[in-house]
């Protein structure tokens, strides 16, 4: 009975008011002192982290890692990018080689945060860790694979995929070049190169960086993800311009709108290109004379199209409009809005309104107009 509250007090102990951390009894009850460094290294880390970049998230992860600008990729991945609020179980700590432990985690989030809530998920996943001089350090699953993956590398894009995959080195050269262009046109606020991760399917993607099941998984080969502060990109392909627009704008801010309407003006979306888009989008509307396009948190629902990211093509419709009458610079000056509400894209309007001289009252006209008139440049 003795023992049971013990186990009980370090339970409730190691919760705080924000985050959660519990460990399953084998590694509670530990007494191996590697283990219990690590146990209380990981349970310091997870309990003190409030956010990305915060410089005690550093002094907890390998120099080998920090030098490249990546610490804790993972919760990177998440749209939190915190483990306030986080459910952390973490059911097994142990050796796997001469120097490596695994630490493996079930992590659930979700609920409000700031000013958008998302619905509970799970993530199952594994972090690394191995003693420095200075005593342990953490690792990601990225640390492990990456030897056994294939390399290509670019000025600016290093590309890693497994064996067996059919790597096109022409395809990523030429994505490389585009994306030289727009770094010499939009400059390079990325201090390090991108690390662009290529598996046969999203998961095997995720699989790299140490995911063992993630809620945000795709079977869609066009699918991929960008990790905004680890400057990582998750895909199943090589020419992915999409997520690699997303490594330079990501950097500047502004409403998600312009964001993913650049990537999208650039790189199509879900693997059809802008111009395609945006001929659908003709069509779609065409039997609907009393829509609103500037109801932006509405579009998927008024326009109907089975699609749920229209808000992408509406924002590349802006981008190339600011092209015609500004060039780069008036992209440009479309970032300088911030959304107080990231899915309200408050601040697009305001930026759509000062910018481009638009009444908000005249946006949805000019929406129908640009797309009633569109003919491919
Ligand atoms: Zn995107």
């Amino acid at each position: 009975m003795k023992q049971f509250v013990f186990l009980i007090l370090i339970l409730f102990s190691a919760q705080s008011i924000a985050q959660k951390i519990t460990f399953d009894i084998g590694t509670l009850v530990s007494q191996d002192s590697s283990i219990i460094a690590i146990r209380e290294l990981w349970k310091s880390y997870v309990l003190n982290y409030k956010k990305e970049n915060d410089s005690i998230v550093f002094k907890y992860w390998n120099k080998a890692e920090t030098n490249r600008g990546l610490t804790d990729i993972i919760i990177s991945t998440t749209p939190i990018k915190s483990y306030l609020n986080a459910d952390l179980l973490t059911f097994e700590i142990k050796k796997i080689d001469t120097q490596f432990y695994i630490i493996r985690n079930i992590l659930t989030l979700g609920g409000k945060f700031g000013e958008t809530s998302y619905n509970e998920f799970t993530i199952i996943y594994n972090i690394y860790a191995k003693k420095d001089s200075l005593g342990f350090k953490l690792y990601n699953g990225l640390y492990q694979y990456e030897p056994k993956l294939l390399h290509f590398e670019t000025k600016y894009v290093d590309f890693y995929y497994p064996v067996g995959y059919k790597f096109n080195n022409q395809k990523a050269s030429e994505l490389c070049t585009v994306y030289s262009d727009l770094i010499n046109k939009f400059g390079n606020p990325n201090k390090h190169k991108v690390i662009y991760l290529i598996g046969n399917n999203l998961d095997e993607a995720y699989h790299y960086i140490g995911v063992e099941y993630t809620p945000f998984s795709s079977s869609n080969l066009a699918a991929g993800y960008h990790i905004e502060s680890q400057n990582i990109i998750l895909t199943c392909r090589e020419n992915h311009l999409h997520e690699l627009i997303h490594t330079i704008f990501k950097q500047y801010g502004g409403s998600t709108m312009f964001q993913e309407g650049i990537a999208t003006y650039y790189g199509g979306m879900g693997g059809s290109s802008y111009s395609v888009l945006i001929h659908q989008l003709k069509k779609a509307i065409a039997s609907k004379p009393k829509i609103d396009l500037s109801k932006f948190d509405d579009l998927d629902n008024s326009i109907g199209n089975g699609d749920f990211n229209n808000y992408y093509i509406i924002g590349a419709i802006f981008i190339d409009y600011a092209f015609k009458i500004g060039g780069s610079e008036k992209v440009m000056a479309l970032f300088r809005y911030k959304d107080v509400d990231t899915f309200k894209f408050d601040g697009a309007v305001t930026a759509v309104c000062k910018e481009f001289g638009i009444q908000k009252d005249q946006i949805n006209s000019f929406l129908k107009n640009y797309i009633n008139t569109h003919k491919d440049s």
